[in-house]
């Protein structure tokens, strides 16, 4: 049943809702609105100006209205006065196309007339720096294997339990927290769900990630390789498709033992075998939506760092449980990439997911051989296995000539987004570095 959100208003004490939408480059644009004018909003949309955001419209486009969408609304536990509801973007009665969360409920829809219900848990790892960004906030914090260090952890206690605190009043079933391999990095984990809730969790947990530390005088970073030399920021996902959404969910399609064809390596199903067969067939063209900035290319392919695994692939292939490869099979029914990073647009980052494994699914696609070596001693002596591409220039390029991907993902999302992205990347490349003048000034 809808929400009524004036009626939610009125019972939980809110005074005002944050209307929120994603645009093509993650960023999270919202309008704050009084609880007297929400019945309004919720039936009509509040106004944006598309041109002003990272969406490809220009300055005479009219008005996108961010229509909310109730069943996502929660009510921020650190400012209990303020709910945050994120919204479809609609313009003049039509769904924009381009839009991230349009995108993934366009993928759901399509999944589910296939009888796929696709859900996913994500790793969303992050750093906590000093407020101007420039330093770690712990200067105690200095192991060279700094992983779960409990010493660390304890330090920042405050924020991960202040954090890991509002998960549980959600009900998002949060179960872990740890130090992670970089000095000054993190993660928390909560269960899986269906695509497009967590797509809205991992929304908000950067909202709240971000604004706990600020509270706590840190600023929380899901760059992914905001420190030179230290692990990047990854957003591992963990996939697995089910015969219905929500608490309807009985049978595990990627499982075995769910009468879903004859049982394939490690446990996943043919439907499982094929979806995997539709990530690895995309992989090097979704990198463009999975690791979509400059900076994301310095995180995979990137050197060892000081802990002595950078954690994150450069090529395409696949394995059972082992952190070396870009999709590890840790069990039965489901399967992790590990690709993603903490720059990725958590609805693309769904929709891609679903994107690829329908076109696999569909196409019947083979997933190859497992490698089951150590990729990062070994993984020279792979053959036939993709690289994954080498900057985000490649990236597009490769995803501009996946065909197959870019009509998955919507003509008219996927010529905006390759705009706008190579704009960006010509943005990049036109700015001078000091890097220039180290090496060429004296040539
Ligand atoms: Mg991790």
């Amino acid at each position: 049943m809808t929400k009524d959100l004036a009626a939610f208003a009125a019972e939980n004490g809110i005074k005002y809702f944050m209307i929120s939408f994603t645009d093509l480059f993650g960023g999270q644009r919202a309008k704050l609105v009084p609880a007297q004018a929400i019945s309004d909003m919720q039936e009509d949309g509040a106004g944006f100006a598309g041109f002003a955001t990272y969406m490809d419209m220009t300055p005479a486009h009219p008005d996108m209205l961010a229509l909310p969408d109730p069943d996502s609304v929660i009510q921020l536990p650190w400012k209990p006065e303020v709910a945050w509801v994120a919204a479809n973007p609609v313009m003049e009665d039509k769904d924009v196309a381009q839009a991230p969360r349009n995108v993934l409920r366009r993928l759901i829809d399509e999944a589910a007339q296939e009888g796929m219900h696709v859900k996913t848990g994500i790793e969303a790892e992050f750093f906590l720096l000093t407020p101007d960004g420039r330093e770690l906030s712990d200067e105690f914090d200095t192991a060279a294997k700094p992983c779960y260090d409990q010493q660390a952890v304890m330090r920042r206690y405050d924020v991960v339990r202040e954090i890991c605190d509002y998960m549980l009043e959600l009900g998002w079933g949060p179960y872990q927290n740890d130090h992670e391999d970089a000095n000054g990095q993190f993660e928390m984990n909560w269960e899986f769900d269906d695509a497009l809730r967590t797509a809205d969790k991992h929304s908000f947990f950067k909202f709240m990630t971000k604004s706990v530390a600020e509270k706590h005088g840190f600023r929380a970073t899901f760059m992914p390789k905001p420190v030179e030399g230290l692990t990047g920021n990854g957003c591992h996902a963990h996939i697995s498709v089910w015969d219905a959404p929500g608490d309807k969910s009985r049978a595990n399609v990627f499982a075995t033992d769910t009468g879903n064809g004859p049982a394939g390596e490690l446990g996943l199903s043919e439907k499982g075998t094929y979806f995997l067969g539709g990530i690895m067939k995309h992989a090097s063209a979704l990198a463009a939506i999975t690791n979509p900035t400059v900076n994301s290319y310095k995180r995979i392919n990137a050197p060892r760092t000081i802990s002595g695994a950078t954690w994150a692939p450069n090529t395409v292939t696949w394995t059972g449980n082992n952190r070396t490869h870009m999709v590890r099979v840790p069990g039965p029914g489901r399967f992790e990439l590990r690709l993603p990073d903490g720059a990725v647009n958590p609805y693309l980052l769904q929709a891609v997911i679903i994107a690829a494994g329908l076109s696999g699914v569909r196409s019947k696609a083979d997933p190859g051989k497992r490698h089951d070596i150590d990729m990062y001693a070994d993984g020279h002596k792979v053959r036939g296995a993709p690289k994954l591409p080498l900057n985000m220039l490649d990236a597009l390029r490769t995803y501009d000539k996946d065909k197959e991907l870019k009509t998955m993902m919507g003509e008219e999302f996927s010529k905006a987004y390759i705009k706008m992205k190579h704009e960006e990347w010509n943005s990049f490349i036109t700015h001078f570095s000091q890097w220039e003048r180290d090496h060429t000034l004296d040539i």
